[in-house]
């Protein structure tokens, strides 16, 4: 029980933790957050110690660096490990089918040239030569994305939905967000590459996940294991029941349980992702567009004491087209279809 019960409160932690980091991007919490998190820090832990913390936080979060590349592999190469190791031996000599047991390496092949393209590929520099290029794809809202915005560091003229990387240290045309796990910006030119590689991530997770929890029932239903009984703590004869069994599971097959426990939270927190870039994609938003959403006003409206009483406007989402055309951006560029043009 007590196995069980660290694991859904383990299980619980993370998810709400993510709900909450949602709730929080959205409104303008999370900036105070970190502040009071930081001010508790700081009285705790010795100065030399919050120093060397912040060096490597910036190292790891505000430069380019192939740690999280290095930690995805691993981590990825462990499971996949575990899972050639110990299940697919079990699984075959329960007559499980090899295409099904094969299913999770396909899934890794694909994943893997994905997760390559989403590293290498320009998610959409702005440079002198193709800044024009990029000021005809979008229309300027006048709200979000002022017609005639100057990026401060690049001085090039800002084309509509795009953003400069400060860990890139460049313009990115249709940003969404930097990602620290492919060490790469995900733009307009990779967004399609990074949707499919979380795709076939999570689909892997699952798939492992579902596997894996077969191969436990099979296991369970062919020794007849849920049939047995067992003396209580009173000396009572009890028959075995689920709790009971995922323990003893959990005793026999360690390793295996773990790795159970590890791809379903994953399958559940890549999926939630998932689920969110693509109602994203669907809708035609970046993630940048939809963290500022709320907090975007027209700057040139009144705003403050003794100002006009004019109703200032807010950010509406003018780029969704529909569903199909809104993939089909996403899928088919439309500044890198200019770009072969013009080559
Ligand atoms: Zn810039
Ligand atoms: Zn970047």
């Amino acid at each position: 029980m007590d196995f069980l019960v660290l694991f859904s409160f383990y299980l619980a932690l993370l998810l709400i933790g993510g709900a909450l980091l949602c709730i929080c991007l959205k409104t303008r919490y999370l900036k105070g957050l970190v502040r009071g998190g930081a001010q508790i820090f700081s009285y705790i832990v010795p100065e030399w110690f919050q120093r060397a913390m912040l060096r490597l936080l910036h190292y790891l979060f505000h430069t380019r660096n192939h740690t999280f590349i290095i930690l995805h592999l691993l981590l990825q190469g462990m499971v996949y490990t575990e899972y050639t190791w110990e299940i697919l031996g079990y699984c075959q000599e329960l007559d499980f089918s090899l295409c099904y047991l094969l299913l999770p390496y396909l899934l890794l092949v694909v994943n893997l040239i994905f997760f390559t393209l989403s590293c290498v590929t320009d998610p959409g520099t702005i440079t002198k030569a193709n800044e024009s290029l990029f000021l005809q794809v979008y229309e300027f809202d006048e709200v979000m994305f002022p017609k005639n915005g100057r990026c401060s560091t690049c001085d090039l003229r800002k084309p509509a939905r795009s953003k400069h990387c400060s860990v890139c240290n460049r313009c990115v045309h249709r940003f969404d967000h930097h990602c620290v796990w492919v060490n790469n910006c995900i733009g307009a030119w990779n967004a399609r590459y990074f949707l499919t590689y979380l795709l076939t991530l999570t689909a892997s997770a699952a798939t492992m996940a579902i596997v894996t929890t077969v191969f436990l029932v099979r296991l369970v239903v062919l020794s007849d294991l849920h049939l047995e009984t067992y003396v209580d703590d009173l000396g009572q004869s009890q028959v075995i029941d689920t709790v009971f069994l995922i323990q003893y599971l959990f005793l026999t097959f360690p390793r295996i349980v773990f790795l159970l426990g590890f791809v379903l939270v994953l399958s559940f927190l890549l999926g939630g992702f998932l689920c969110f870039a693509l109602y994203l994609a669907a809708t035609n938003q970046t993630t940048n567009e939809w963290c500022r959403g709320d907090r975007a006003w027209c700057q040139h409206c009144p705003q403050g004491a003794g100002a006009p009483s004019v109703e200032p406007r807010v950010h509406r989402n003018i780029h969704s087209h529909g569903l199909w055309s809104n993939l089909r951006e996403i899928f088919l560029p439309a500044a890198a279809h200019y770009e072969r043009k013009k080559k």
